[in-house]
């Protein structure tokens, strides 16, 4: 298990069940954004990836019929 890994978001030490899901975003930004030619390291716990699915008006889940 890497360790070290932080909430991007609240700052809380992601727990077992965050690093699993790993919520992460890892890319090269291209343009159309303020961090133009950066790079995104971005890490989320559960919390915080519930809270910004909340936040979309249009929501990225696709919830799936168990
Ligand atoms: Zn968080």
């Amino acid at each position: 298990m890497q360790d070290g890994k932080i909430c991007n978001r609240c700052g809380r030490e992601l727990d077992f069940w965050d690093v699993q899901e790993d919520f992460t975003i890892h890319r090269h930004i291209g343009y159309g954004s303020v961090h133009d030619g950066d790079i995104v390291n971005l890490h989320l716990c559960c919390d915080c990836f519930d809270k910004i699915v909340d936040e979309c008006k249009v929501s990225p889940v696709e919830e799936v019929g168990v």
